[in-house]
C-alpha cells in the first residue's frame, strides 16, 4: 500500500481545505417573493413555482381550482 513520504505540511492542508465548503444545497431565490428556496420545489414563503401559484397561502391572486 501506497504510504505517504512526506508529512502534509499545514498550508497545503489548509490549501487543499480551501474547496470544501459550507453550502446550501440548491438554494435558489425565489421569482415571486425573493426569498431563498430550495431548487426546483415550490417556495414555502409564498407558494409559488415556475411563476405560479401552486399552493393557496393568504394571497390568491389568480385562477384557484377548486
Ligand atoms: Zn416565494
Amino acid at each position: 500500500m501506497a504510504v505517504p513520504k512526506r508529512r502534509t505540511s499545514k498550508q497545503r492542508k489548509r490549501k487543499r481545505r480551501t474547496h470544501f465548503k459550507l453550502n446550501m444545497p440548491g438554494m435558489v431565490v425565489c421569482d415571486n417573493c425573493g426569498e431563498m428556496k430550495l431548487a426546483h420545489r415550490v417556495c414555502k414563503e409564498c407558494g409559488h413555482y415556475k411563476g405560479r401559484e401552486v399552493l393557496n397561502k393568504s394571497e390568491s391572486t389568480e385562477d384557484a381550482p377548486e
